[in-house]
């Protein structure tokens, strides 16, 4: 189908580059297709910058009336289901947005106490069940694994269909780092995106998914620099460090922030997560020496980008928000984006979006 899309009333002049790019790009075939997206150990470069080019033609084509209702007819043959038994609010709504944008129909559970789970019914049978009336399930997850299990099972049924990790426990959440990973080089669009940069993470990083997924994609860019800002007790894990070492990537660990803020291109911090709590550790920590506020603000680089992945709780302060380093409200809002990306690319629907864009 052939959407004519008339620009919005309100112009840029990179806005208006980016569509006549779009309209004479040539359709691309399906380089490799994504059966399931479990861990971001399974992205190379060439798929990330893949990404991160279909995320801003689809959030271009977007921006008008036509282009949305061109969009919407592009997977209007497909469900999805939305298996969220752990709490969310961006990544559910997100993905749940992304869905609606492409038209596909969607389903959830968010509660396994309203599943035949309940009574009994094991995880298995539940993804099969699933598995009968949608042609995609998302699925979160306190569970580590529960995600490559259910591709593992589906992968032996006569209904093979893709599953799309949206957070395991503390151990991954590869959406996340792909959205991560477009905020950053969108951020970093003037000074040759990720490629040589300082990446500072800091909070949790023992538990935080979101950490441990983006350090796994430092691989695919040259020369950068990790340095983890956290306490003793939460620092990054040694099978993150491990990875880091394998792939001759530079990173230091400090407790000390100030020593440190002046010499990074970004800061991607993140709370306790005190949800993993076993006895009340997270409170022992003095969250003031691992903050972002007004203070700190003052020793970031005025090129510098300050990333959370949010909820927010004391360590990022709301001053920081009309701060143009501030970057945290935009990559909410690229995660919509980029998720519309991944579910393009998990139904091999790339050719015929770029055909809706001529
Ligand atoms: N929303 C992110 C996650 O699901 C970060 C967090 O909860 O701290 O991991």
């Amino acid at each position: 189908m052939n959407a004519s899309v008339n620009p919005p009333d309100k112009l840029d002049d990179e806005w208006i580059a980016r569509r006549e790019d779009l309209r004479h790009r040539p359709a691309r075939s399906d380089r490799r297709s994504l059966t399931h997206l479990l861990d971001p150990r399974q992205f190379d470069r060439e798929f990330l910058d893949e990404m991160c080019d279909l995320t801003t033609d689809i959030r271009t084509l977007a921006k008008t009336r036509e282009g949305l209702n061109a969009l919407r007819s592009l997977l209007s043959h497909k469900r999805a289901m939305l298996y969220f038994t752990q709490p969310s609010t961006r990544t559910f709504l997100s993905f749940n947005n992304a869905c609606h944008i492409l038209g596909i129909r969607t389903s959830e559970i968010r509660d396994s106490s309203t599943s035949s789970e309940v009574k009994g019914e094991s995880i298995e049978d539940s993804i099969r069940t699933f598995s009968s009336y949608v042609d995609v399930i998302i699925m979160r997850t306190a569970e580590k694994g529960l995600a490559q299990r259910a591709a593992q099972l589906l992968d032996t049924t006569p209904r093979p269909l893709p599953i799309i990790n949206a957070g395991s426990g503390k151990d991954q959440h590869p959406t996340q780092a792909l959205l991560d990973i477009y905020t950053l080089e969108r951020s970093f669009s003037d000074s040759g995106g990720i490629d040589g940069k300082t990446i500072g993470m800091m909070g949790d990083l023992a538990r935080g998914r979101t950490v441990r997924s983006l350090c796994y994609l430092m691989k695919n860019y040259r020369d950068v620099k990790l340095v983890f800002v956290a306490p003793h007790a939460f620092g990054m894990e040694p099978d993150i460090k491990q990875h880091l070492a394998d792939h001759e990537i530079p990173f230091r660990e400090t407790t000390e922030l100030d020593a440190v803020l002046g010499d990074l291109d970004a800061i991607y911090v993140t709370r306790m997560q005190s949800e993993h709590d076993i006895d009340g550790e997270s409170a022992l920590v003095d969250l003031s020496r691992y903050s972002i506020g007004p203070e700190q603000l003052e020793k970031i680089k005025p090129s510098g980008v300050v990333m959370h992945p949010l909820p927010r709780g004391p360590e990022l302060h709301p001053d920081v928000d009309n701060d143009p380093r501030a970057k945290y409200w935009r990559q909410e809002r690229n995660g919509m984006w980029m998720r519309a990306a991944v579910l393009t690319k998990v139904f091999g629907a790339e050719r015929e979006f770029y055909e809706l864009c001529r």
